[in-house]
């Protein structure tokens, strides 16, 4: 038998969650986000369960030539265009949209030889300074792009900074609307946040992301109120139980010492696995965990193999009691939360050697 831990991945769950996308843009043709490896899911295995998009965007050549190889035909957007002249040949070959978000990628398409003209996004940035052009740039990039044999068609898109947070997006929206004053062309702004909360940013093309896996991009509202289920449930196994005395400590440094006689549990389960060494445990604070269904709290460091769990409110834990760490019944956004970061870093670090669990749960 393998170590007990597993993960198991829900397409039923990823079906629902992009219809549920699409219930809120009804309008707007959906780009899936498949980049990192589906946020972790696994590229082919998403990308089926996403069968129905209008296109997969990522940023990989290497991943968007698996989508090709395994028959998928759908557009495929390239999220951050190409990185060498040499990339635009297989662009042309594989069918793939790239964004053009900087000078040197309008001279690489000028100079390639292709056999066909390119659908291409124009990258704006409207505020958030990441990728894109600003100012006059924008209608001049427009321009040059517009005369060129290579180009068949021109996206207008943007991302926006913190459609999540307090600033939401009216400013970059309005920087957008007077960038591109005069451009014809489509839209695509909106990521899972703006989707779902600001639908004046909808348009023609969404590109949702972490709403497909079933995890909220905001911090003050839940998947479950948002309608969406996880699709990624991280599974393990006490493998063994410790009867701690009061006052001795468990795991490396005794970051967590007991306050009276307790039990601890021992997951196989560690940050080699991609559960995150930076999970508080100390007395002051644990992250959320299940075992045998019952909430309780993560104690002590993070092991690269295991970690250790409270079972004070559990006496009928026993070795082989099932555990998890995040996914159905134990949200993600929870352990994040606890752990100081966000859903999509503990998705997309699920690590390679977490057998995948096919059968259905
Ligand atoms: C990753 C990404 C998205 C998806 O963002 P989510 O917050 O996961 O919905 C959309 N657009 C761009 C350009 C991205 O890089």
């Amino acid at each position: 038998m393998p170590r007990p831990i597993r993960v198991r991945f829900d397409n039923a769950a990823l079906a629902h969650n992009l219809a549920r996308v699409r219930a809120a843009a009804p309008d707007a043709r959906v780009w899936a986000v498949v980049k990192a490896n589906a946020y972790g899911h696994g590229l082919l295995r998403a990308a089926g369960a996403l069968r129905s998009a209008d296109g997969y965007a990522l940023l990989d050549l290497a991943e968007a030539a698996r989508l090709r190889e395994a028959g998928f035909l759908h557009p495929i957007l390239l999220l951050e265009g190409v990185f060498h002249a040499g990339d635009l040949e297989i662009v042309d070959s594989l069918r793939l949209t790239p964004v053009i978000h900087h000078c040197a990628q309008i001279e690489m398409l000028e100079h390639a030889a292709l056999r066909r003209p390119l659908d291409i996004y124009l990258k704006v940035n409207s505020g958030m300074n990441r990728l894109g052009f600003k100012g006059d740039a924008v209608h001049r990039a427009y321009h040059r792009l517009s005369t060129l044999a290579q180009v068949k068609s021109i996206t207008l898109m943007t991302h926006f900074a913190d459609a999540d947070g307090p600033t939401g997006v009216a400013g970059q929206l309005a920087s957008m609307h007077s960038l591109t004053a005069g451009l014809d062309g489509h839209w695509s702004t909106a990521n899972s946040a703006a989707i779902l909360r600001y639908p004046q940013t909808h348009r023609d093309w969404i590109r949702p992301g972490i709403a497909l896996y079933g995890a909220s991009p905001f911090p003050d509202q839940s998947a479950a109120e948002l309608d969406l289920r996880p699709a990624m449930t991280l599974e393990s196994e006490l493998i063994a139980i410790q009867d701690l005395a009061k006052g001795e400590g468990i795991g490396y440094g005794f970051i967590y010492r007991a306050e009276r006689d307790m039990r601890a549990g021992v997951v196989a389960c560690g940050y080699a696995d991609g559960y995150p060494r930076h999970a508080p445990g100390t007395n002051a604070a644990g992250a959320p965990v299940l075992v045998d269904g019952v909430r309780t709290r993560t104690i002590g460091r993070v092991a690269m193999d295991m970690l250790y769990v409270d079972l004070s409110a559990l006496p009928s834990a026993r070795v082989g009691s099932k555990v998890v760490l995040w996914g159905r019944g134990m949200p993600v956004d929870e352990v994040a939360a606890a752990c100081g970061t966000v859903s999509y870093e503990l998705l997309c670090a699920l690590a390679a050697r977490v057998p995948v669990d096919d059968s259905i749960a």
